[in-house]
This record gives C-alpha cells, structure tokens and sequence, in this order.
C-alpha cells in the first residue's frame, strides 16, 4: 500500500549534513515508525512520503524552513551550569538538556563560566539542510487507537 493519510509507516534511514557528513542513522537497528499525516517527522521528510510504497529508496534533501528552521541569532541564553543535563563537566560545543516549560529541549554550549554557562537555544540542526536516504520497510493502516493518539505503536513507535 502506499503512505497516505493514517497510514503507518516503517523505514530505515541515514542523515548527512550539506557537507555530507552523517548525523544520524538507524540502518542497523530496529526501523523508525510514524503516524502519516499528523506531523510526526519533520514536515519536508513527510511531504517526500507521500505515495512511496513498501520497499521503496529515495533520497531527499530537506532545506532548513521544512526541517528544524532557521538558526535566530537571538538564541543565546545565560543559565546555572547545574540546569544543564546529560554530562558532569561542560565545553563549548557540547549538547545538553534542559527543562522549559515545553518539556525538556536540546541546546549547545557556547561558553563556559564558574556557576553559568551561554548556550544556544537554536536547535542543533536548526539552519542546516538536511539529507536523509530513506528505505521504506513497511506501510499498514494505522489502529483508530493510533490515530486517536497521532502516533505509532509498535516497533519503532510509541510504547505506553
Ligand atoms: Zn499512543
């Protein structure tokens, strides 16, 4: 079947920077799955889904604006180095957690200092195109219970 609307679909995927530089790839694990139509994955990878059938290869180059947007040059925030989650020491460069009212977002540290570090709120991906090499292994109607959530389950989905 192809992806359309509540559609569920499975694949395996590598990401390369403009440079062509892997981000990320999940070619040896288990595949990634999302509800189709709900927005899920980011909107250019999803919008390249569409009427892709089981099996199928593509590569597609995202821009920024259908990706994670554009790097604002306003993102720079001072914060307590112990709000910082995931490493016990700092340097610039380094990706960390923090706790917002919108849940728990990833930015770089920029600067390190005795009790607070500058970090970049952008997204880490956040003015970069991206390109993902995508190999669909599945596509199957979705569960009314995943449409009501707007996500999969399953395999590479959600678990509850
Ligand atoms: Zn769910």
């Amino acid at each position: 079947m192809k992806v359309e609307k509540n559609t569920v679909v499975l694949f395996h995927y590598r990401l390369t920077d403009d440079s062509g530089v892997e981000i990320e790839s999940n070619i040896e694990t288990e595949p990634t799955a999302y509800l189709h139509g709900h927005g899920g994955i980011i909107a250019g990878l999803e919008k390249a889904m569409a009427g892709r059938e089981s099996g199928e290869s593509f590569q597609v180059t995202v821009p920024p604006e259908d990706a994670y947007g554009p790097r604002k040059p306003d993102a720079m925030q001072r914060l307590p180095i112990k709000h910082l989650l995931g490493a016990k020491r700092w340097k610039p460069g380094m990706i960390a957690q923090v706790q917002t009212s919108q849940g728990r977002r990833h930015v770089m540290v920029a600067k390190v200092g005795h009790k607070f570090a500058d970090v970049d709120t952008n997204h880490p991906l956040a003015g970069r195109a991206l390109t993902f090499d995508i190999t669909i292994s599945e596509v199957r109607v979705a569960s009314a219970e995943e449409i009501a959530h707007g996500h999969a389950h399953g395999v590479g989905g959600h678990h509850h």
